[in-house]
């Protein structure tokens, strides 16, 4: 890896840690945020460049990660990268978004003399904090190659699943697959609130069991205390499956389950609670 001289733009829930993973293995350079305070903060306790935008970090690094909100941001920063990026720098975007956004960053990238990666995580904030991630890549198998050594930092599986896009179309599967157990999660755990089930005694009898899942395990018992500020913001799920929802309706599958999340976290947000964790969703099935 001495050839990479890594940066990470996005230092949220997520990105915070995976940049931090970076530095552990010895390749990050610096970083850049839209709210600048996160860059500096990161900076001064990493002891890296904190740059004022990704333009900056471009001119320093020949690697750059980014994790950032939604599709905007994305081209947003990739383009702000290639304005300033030194011939064969490669853009590798974690966040989750459309894979009609990965093929055209991947443009902006290729016309500046570099290349993109889209390669979205799953794994939430306790797989960004244990570098246990699973990374889901699309794009140049050469490209990869290069870049693999340094994923491994967060990423504990690193599958390339084909060509640009590839890795969103995979984590739109991801989480369709995760709408559906949460709808299943916050149904059963309310009606075991409403039987007078105990939480201590039920949660783990349901995971030693064929309902035991990722998310109940880690999210079951803080649902079940009402406390949603730890993990997926519920805003960010929603514009997840608004992908996802597309993609399907495209291909004609069904979409049901999408559907009915989608409705549940508009709902949601609605009510002002888009920036708790996704497992919230157990608070209309209280009420209905
Ligand atoms: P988050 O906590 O909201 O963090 C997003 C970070 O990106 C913030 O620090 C934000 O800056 C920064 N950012 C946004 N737009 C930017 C831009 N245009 N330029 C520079 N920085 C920008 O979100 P997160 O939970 O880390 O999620 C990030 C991405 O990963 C999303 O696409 C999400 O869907 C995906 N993801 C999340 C999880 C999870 O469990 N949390 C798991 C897998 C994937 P500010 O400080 O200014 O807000």
């Amino acid at each position: 890896m001495a050839e990479i001289k890594a940066g990470f733009v996005g230092l949220g829930a997520m990105g915070w840690a995976m940049a931090g993973h970076l530095k552990r293995v010895g390749v990050l350079a610096g970083v850049a945020n839209r709210s600048i305070v996160k860059a500096q903060a990161f900076a001064q306790e990493y002891g890296v460049l904190g740059a004022s935008d990704p333009g900056e970090l471009a001119r320093h690094c020949n690697v750059i990660a980014l994790c950032v909100s939604a599709d905007a941001d994305v081209l947003d920063v990739t383009r702000a990268i290639a304005a300033h990026a030194q011939p064969g720098t490669i853009v590798i975007d974690h966040s989750t978004v459309s894979s009609k956004t990965a093929v055209e960053a991947q443009k902006i990238m290729r016309t500046a003399g570099g290349d993109f990666l889209d390669a979205p995580v799953s794994g939430g904030v306790e797989g960004a904090k244990n570098g246990k991630l699973s990374v889901m890549v699309g794009g140049d198998e050469a490209t990869l190659a290069r870049v693999k050594p340094m994923l491994g930092a967060y990423g504990a599986r690193v599958t390339r699943m084909g060509g640009i896009g590839a890795g969103q179309n995979t984590k739109a599967v991801n989480q369709t697959v995760i709408a559906g157990i949460m709808q299943g999660i916050g149904e059963g755990l309310a009606l075991a609130e409403a039987l007078g089930l105990d939480p201590a005694v039920l949660l783990p009898t349901l995971s030693g069991g064929a309902a035991q899942s990722w998310y109940l395990d880690k999210r079951g018992a803080s649902a079940m205390r009402n406390e949603f500020d730890v993990g997926f913001k519920l805003a960010l799920m929603h514009k997840d499956l608004g992908i996802a929802r597309d993609l399907a309706a495209s291909a004609g599958v069904g979409h049901e389950v999408l559907a009915k999340s989608l409705a549940d976290y508009a709902e949601l947000m609605a009510q002002g609670h888009g920036d708790e964790d996704v497992s919230a969703v157990i608070r209309l099935k209280r009420t209905k």
